[in-house]
């Protein structure tokens, strides 16, 4: 195992808010190193340096955390793209590059699981099985590789979550457990998400809540819910996309011609970094310990977050500063603030 930090993310997490940065696949998947369809992240084995990259920029816009891109790198992905030959190393290698990454700044390195799309709760005996499986042999090379804690994310099924929970604590590393709110307000197999959140606290989880699928507007008020109920640490990842009341996950987002716009025409959708810093402000008002960004995230919004959570980070050197502009100048900076004025009303 490698050699880890002293501070885990429970002591950091004591301290303040602790600022996180994902949408690895997404990213990728526009850079042209990812298939969209399956979204297999084989970009770990076939261009690793591609994924140090991503790491990278995330460590400089202030993500405390680098998340080893091992998101459906599991069995049943793997067997649908013909690599399942490749599950361990590439397991394997992406806990490698996270932490080569985290090293290079003062990061912790998280493993990732998420949902199987193998649960059943039709069928939850048979099916626990299989799944408890593959959690167990990802986490297993990802703690022999060395990590900090866990991350188990973008959970349809509380039963499933559930699994992924015992399996982290069996392994006695902090869990961090997060529900996709796909749905109106409960998880496929019927338990509200702030029920859903309050038994995966009572279960030993360390940090619950929800990260994917909803934008800033139409995730904070369930994230608020869950804060006022929940006594341990509490996560909000949303995706940068203007999801509201309405169409309140970017699923459910539909262009102009009515077309769905998820996956591929979510562009004209897309937040802006000011957006994004007031979700950040918000979230940590309100009390949300662990925050950052989920799908269609990138390095710009991560480091205009931490800025609005009080930080200077390495990419700051080169945050904006409009007045050195010379014919836009200040004109520029007094439209986003009115932009921003605006926003809030
Ligand atoms: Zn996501």
């Amino acid at each position: 195992m490698s050699s880890r930090t002293n501070r885990g993310i429970l002591d950091r997490l004591k301290k303040g808010v602790v600022q996180g940065a994902e949408g690895y696949v997404f990213e990728l998947e526009r850079r042209g190193y990812i298939k969209a369809g399956p979204y297999v992240p084989e970009v770990v084995l076939d261009f690793p340096e591609a994924v140090k990259e991503l790491h990278r920029e995330f460590l400089r816009a202030g993500s405390e955390v680098m998340v080893a891109l091992t998101y459906y790198a599991h069995r049943e992905k793997l067997k649908d793209v013909g690599r399942e030959n490749d599950l361990e190393f590439m397991n394997r290698q992406a806990v490698r590059l996270a932490n080569e990454v985290a090293r290079e700044g003062d990061a912790l390195v998280a493993g990732n699981i998420c949902n199987t799309w193998a649960y059943d709760p039709q069928n939850a005996q048979a099916s626990s099985k299989i799944v408890r499986a593959m959690y167990e042999e990802q986490l297993g090379w990802a703690l022999e590789e060395g990590i900090d804690f866990v991350i188990s994310e973008t959970n349809d099924y509380l039963g499933e979550a559930l699994i992924a929970l015992e399996v982290i604590k069996q392994l006695k590393l902090p869990a961090m457990v997060t529900l996709a709110s796909v749905q109106h307000d409960q998880t496929r197999d019927g338990y509200d998400y702030v029920e859903a959140c309050k038994i995966l606290a009572d279960h030993g989880a360390d940090i619950v809540g929800l990260n994917c699928d909803r934008g800033p507007e139409s995730m904070l008020p369930i994230i608020e819910k869950i804060r006022s109920v929940i006594s341990c640490y509490v996560a909000a990842q949303p995706v940068p996309y203007k999801t509201n009341a309405q169409f309140p996950t970017f699923e459910s987002l539909r262009s102009g011609s009515g077309e769905q716009a998820f996956p591929l025409l979510l562009e004209p959708f897309l937040c802006n970094r000011f957006e994004m810093a007031d979700f950040a402000r918000k979230a940590q008002a309100i009390g949300v310990n662990y925050i950052g960004i989920c799908c269609g995230g990138a390095p710009h919004y991560v480091r205009a977050m931490a800025e609005a959570l009080g930080r200077t980070v390495p990419a700051s050197k080169y945050s904006p500063v409009m007045e050195l502009h010379p014919v836009l100048g200040a004109r520029v900076e007094e439209k986003h603030k009115e932009f921003l004025a605006d926003w809030k009303s």
